[in-house]
């Protein structure tokens, strides 16, 4: 396209808004470019008109910060997770880039990193990863590790000068997950740890209508999480490295969600697991687990979760006048909230489904706005230690057959929220549906 001819398209005027354009075909129509359709441009962001009518959804223009503005991020193992839904997520990030990889396989890792841009000098292996201390372009890593190795890699990140984001359940253990929250205080650096639901306008939804009692009081909460997991000998199925089986990988999200609704603390915690014998699966960790926790202001939760059946993921909140909830609950895209109350003579079920955004560039737009603003990100190492506390209360409660009363070192009287930083203001209000 020569000059001339770019100039006639586009016009000269700095910016959208006031390009006093006519295309060939208007101008030949002897017509004005419509001005309204071409959207505009202020405080550096660029918005377009409605395309429908008010009574229709319309899109927004995601404006992403320019990319040296973003924080640069290192992702810390390229497994299953990290591959098709951490990395893919970057596109749709606006305030995160993908700056370094780390990994185990230095084949896998060139490859990735030419797809995704990542030059040589910022790919680390795990020996060598303490290097990235002189790294000015990682501003966090993201951690995406078996379980077992969340804690080491965390407390080298925190010595080496990175915030970190990581991957649930927090560690293997309650010993662990301590020691993580130790290392980071220490050095100063801030610890999310990868509640992706938490940042969805799904589950903001729920929370927001148990919070505001829209259908009166939560009575009770259940959920259940789970899929049939593959005979592979995956670490997952090694307690060493998973800390457990289904009750930390997926009936954690249960159990979390039912922390995040109240937003109160349990004062009991009761548990059952099953390993079947004879399957591969269960030789070291648990298939199935049952818990239920008993919360302060009287509200009961029970959640399932499972290695062994159908990919089922619900969760349904029980109101004094109506019900709500999300079928599916914890999946990473399709969610779709329900709600069932009278309507009338009648009793009406309504379905909300919002626009798809990657839950994982969510969550790290999150961190990304509480590191810039300098706050506590919402679920920071707290939240993901509560968790860890509560599952070593249900496995208790499994092996003596007796509830566990939780230590009233996390009282209840402290008030909501405890374990939880403040919504990152850059997120803007939460507006439910
Ligand atoms: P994968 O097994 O698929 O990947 C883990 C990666 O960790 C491996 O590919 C490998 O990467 C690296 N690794 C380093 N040391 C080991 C080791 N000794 N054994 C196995 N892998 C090792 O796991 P996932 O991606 O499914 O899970 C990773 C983490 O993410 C877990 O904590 C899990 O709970 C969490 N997760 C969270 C989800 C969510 O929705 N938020 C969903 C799924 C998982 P490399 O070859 O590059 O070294």
């Amino acid at each position: 396209m020569t000059d001339v001819t770019r100039r006639t398209l586009f016009g000269t005027t700095a910016g959208l808004a006031g390009a006093a354009l006519i295309t060939p075909a208007l101008a030949a129509a002897g017509r004005q470019e419509p001005q309204a359709l071409r959207g505009s441009v202020q405080d550096g962001k660029v918005s377009l008109p409605p395309l429908h009518n008010p009574s229709e959804l319309n899109g927004t223009v995601p404006n992403p910060m320019p990319s040296g503005r973003r924080l640069g991020v290192a992702v810390v193992g390229l497994g299953t997770l990290a591959l098709e839904n951490i990395i893919p997520g970057f596109g749709e990030a606006t305030s995160v880039r993908l700056a370094a990889l780390v990994s185990g396989e230095p084949d896998k890792m060139r490859t990735v990193a030419a797809e995704h841009g990542v030059p040589e000098r910022s790919l680390y292996t795990y020996e060598d990863f303490d290097r990235i201390r002189d790294d000015p372009d990682v501003d966090f890593v993201y951690i995406v590790l078996p379980n077992a190795l969340h804690a080491d890699f965390t407390i080298r990140a925190a010595r080496a000068g990175k915030h970190v984001l990581c991957e649930k359940p927090m560690a293997a253990s309650v010993e662990q997950a301590e020691a993580m929250v130790e290392a980071c205080r220490a050095a100063g650096r801030r610890l999310m740890i990868a509640y992706r639901l938490q940042y969805t306008p799904e589950h903001r939804t729920i929370i927001e209508m148990a919070r505001s009692k829209a259908y009166g009081d939560v009575r009770l909460i259940e959920a259940v999480n789970g899929q049939n997991d593959a005979a592979n000998g995956q670490w997952r199925q090694i307690r060493a490295m998973s800390g457990g089986g289904s009750l930390p990988d997926v009936g954690l999200y249960c159990l979390n969600a039912f922390r995040y609704i109240t937003g109160e603390e349990p004062v009991e915690v009761t548990g059952q697991i099953t390993r079947p014998k004879d399957d591969p699966r269960f030789r070291e960790v648990e298939d199935i687990a049952l818990f239920t926790l008993r919360f302060p202001s009287g509200v009961v939760a029970q959640g399932s979760c499972g290695y062994s059946f159908h990919e089922s993921r619900w969760l349904r909140v029980q109101a004094e006048t109506g019900w709500f909830g999300l079928d599916p609950a914890f999946g990473y895209d399709n969610l779709v909230v329900d709600i069932n109350r009278k309507a009338g003579r009648a009793s009406a079920t309504e379905m909300r489904r919002f626009t798809p955004k990657s839950q994982f560039a969510e969550e790290m737009d999150a961190f990304a706005a509480s590191l810039n603003a300098n706050e506590e990100p919402r679920t920071p190492g707290a939240e993901g230690l509560q968790d860890m506390r509560v599952m070593a209360a249900i496995y208790q409660s499994a092996a003596t057959g007796r509830p566990v009363a939780m230590p009233v070192a996390m009282p209840a009287a402290s008030g909501l929220d405890v374990t939880r930083g403040p919504w990152p203001k850059a997120l803007g209000p939460f507006v439910p549906a």
